[in-house]
């Protein structure tokens, strides 16, 4: 056993800020990057089992920043060479505390640690999490932008093999926005339709907008963070008025959160982005959401196919709770960057049966 112990044990632990182009600006309330300004992660194990993650600070979402996250993930780090990467629930507690403020440098090392294990162990990531549950099926960010703008990229979207489109609201007032919806229901009749306003509406005007959309017929599947973080129980009454079911993501930063929405009642879904708080305490999200009968949206921020392909395996192994796939960011980036990992074919993600994420950062290291 002890020769198995040791080859598990950490060798060293690698950071790599890159920074990826976007196809187009990715636009929400807020902010409208054109750029993912993101850090990669390389774990080491003594055997020669590498293992990478993916941090992916979205400063008009969190304040957090390229510099800062790799400031802080560098200096958490210098605790890891020498442990046990079995041992991660231990590494979790000792990480979070001096992470606190740096949440996506906490998920990188974690997406690390854990993509690691699952290569030493010779197992896809999915079975570590438990086995594939289900098939994935993406949506589609339509960024903030004019009505023009919302149909062209609606018409792509529904020729591309897109059922469902998340459509980025709240950054320039609520008529403008019942407009787009219009024209992205003009040019894709069938699709499913989920509003993610950022929290840019206030209440009333999230009402008007919801009562302006009902008067013109046009249904969500879900309505995302409506409005601002700190009044989740606005989320509740405004699914009770308008019976649109409501998601908390924003409002969504810790388990306590969620266990907080969940208590409350009256919130259907949980926006579970592990860039807001790292792999395991995501674990403690979907459990909490499961266990108050909430559904899940598997999210993130602006990252490529490496975070993105871990985040696809925890949602293939949580399926049937993660009725809403918002992985699509790797679709705004120049093809071919990543190499393994998902790959995306209409709308179906599907991941390789390769061990861990399948991802391979070392070009970049
Ligand atoms: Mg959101």
């Amino acid at each position: 056993m002890a020769a198995v112990r040791d080859g598990r044990l950490i060798e060293d632990v690698r950071f790599r800020a890159v920074e990826v182009p976007l196809l187009e600006p990715f636009a929400i309330a807020g902010g409208a990057p054109s750029a993912a300004r993101n850090v990669f992660v390389r774990v080491a194990l003594r055997d020669g089992t590498v293992g990478y993650g993916e941090a992916a600070p979205f400063e008009a979402v969190s304040g957090e920043t390229q510099a800062g996250t790799l400031a802080a993930a560098e200096a958490a780090a210098r605790l890891l060479p020498g442990r046990d990467v079995a041992q991660w629930r231990a590494l979790h507690a000792e990480l979070r505390p001096r992470l606190a403020g740096a949440p996506a440098a906490l998920c990188g090392i974690e997406q690390a640690l854990f993509d690691a294990l699952a290569r030493h162990a010779g197992l896809p990531l999915v079975d570590l999490f438990g086995g594939r549950a289900g098939p994935l099926r993406t949506d589609v960010t339509i960024p903030a932008g004019d009505a023009e703008h919302a149909r062209r990229s609606a018409r792509r979207a529904a020729a591309e093999g897109f059922a469902t489109l998340k459509v980025k609201t709240g950054a320039a007032g609520w008529e403008s926005d019942v407009a787009r919806l219009l024209a992205i229901r003009d040019a894709a009749p069938e699709a499913g339709l989920i509003v993610d306003a950022n929290g840019g509406y206030t209440f009333d005007e999230a009402r008007v907008f919801l009562a302006a959309l009902s008067r013109a017929g046009v249904r969500l599947k879900l309505f995302e963070q409506p409005v601002p973080a700190d009044r989740p129980e606005r989320l509740r009454d405004l699914e009770a008025e308008f019976g649109v079911p409501v998601c908390a993501d924003e409002s969504v930063r810790s388990p306590a959160d969620a266990l907080r929405i969940a208590a409350m009642g009256g919130v259907s879904a949980l926006n579970v982005k592990l860039m807001k708080f790292g792999v395991v305490d995501a674990l403690d999200v979907l459990a909490i959401a499961r266990s108050a009968g909430m559904t899940c949206m598997i999210g993130g921020m602006v990252e490529t196919a490496a975070s993105m392909s871990f985040s696809a395996a925890l949602a293939e192994a949580m399926q049937p709770l993660c009725v809403y796939v918002d992985l699509d960011t790797p679709l705004f980036m120049p093809p071919g960057i990543i190499a393994g990992g998902l790959r995306y074919s209409g709308d179906a993600v599907t991941l390789p049966p390769a061990p861990g994420t399948g991802v391979d950062l070392e070009p970049w290291f």
